[in-house]
């Protein structure tokens, strides 16, 4: 195992920085640090990504609504500090990484909004090594697996931030802003708890994507609510299509 911490202790850190006071998200991290850590994938995710120190994900079948207190201070200032680096610099930033946050569903977690995974082989092989910190910010906030998908409108994550964009769901036009505001809080508190300055993430996710999201229903530059906030704390945020 690389570093210091195991996965049980690790995971107790971030879940200290968390209100957890609702069901939702209370179990979706609890599980994770008490849970063993092949919960949920395929296989045992310390073999797959090999000497890796794993903390697990927010894998809950979660079904409350989140926590409803997480802490959004950082809002205000995200659309003014959002930085972008180079493809080559992401990769670099990467390869150097000890830890590194990464999006659930590419590790084989079945938490998407459909209710499947986006394990990605290429993903595991690029993690080799590594210190990995999954999460999945939407049932980390609460929201249920399967849930309905939800598209950005008015504009992309920073925008979000911002107060310009929304985040709805496709078809009731469910408002779901705050939720995903809460799960990308909640990633970055477990970015910063685990010294995680790498994020790998999915694209074209509302809450992940970097280059690329759904905007109205139409796949557009830009970057999800997640990654927009984790880029404002000058975090890294890598795409798993840029491997
Ligand atoms: Fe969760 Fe992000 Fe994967 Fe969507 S793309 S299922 S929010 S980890």
């Amino acid at each position: 195992m690389t570093g210091s911490r195991g996965p049980s202790g690790a995971l107790g850190d971030a879940t200290e920085h968390a209100d957890l006071s609702k069901p939702g998200a209370a179990q979706a991290l609890s599980d994770a640090g008490g849970g063993a850590p092949t919960q949920g994938l395929d296989r045992d995710p310390a073999r797959v990504l090999g000497d890796a120190d794993l903390v697990q994900p927010a894998p809950a079948r979660a079904s409350g609504q989140g926590t409803g207190s997480a802490q959004v201070s950082t809002a205000a200032t995200v659309g003014s500090t959002c930085a972008d680096p180079s493809k080559s610099d992401r990769r670099a930033a990467l390869r150097e990484a000890s830890t590194v946050l990464v999006s659930a569903c590419l590790l084989g977690e079945a938490c998407r909004y459909d209710g499947r995974s986006q394990r990605s082989e290429r993903v595991l092989a690029a993690l080799e090594g590594k210190a990995v910190v999954p999460v999945c910010p939407e049932v980390g906030s609460g929201l249920p697996i399967p849930r309905p998908p939800v598209d950005l409108c008015g504009g992309s994550g920073v925008d979000v931030w911002a107060g310009q964009a929304r985040a709805l769901e496709r078809e009731a036009r469910v408002d779901r802003t705050e939720d995903f505001k809460r799960g990308a809080t909640l990633a970055l508190e477990a970015a910063r708890n685990f010294g995680a300055s790498v994020a790998l993430l999915k694209e074209k996710s509302p809450s992940c994507g970097s280059q690329r999201v759904y905007e109205s229903g139409v796949l557009r530059p830009g970057e999800g609510i997640t990654t927009a906030l984790l880029r404002s704390e000058d975090i890294t945020v890598i795409s798993d299509e840029e491997l």
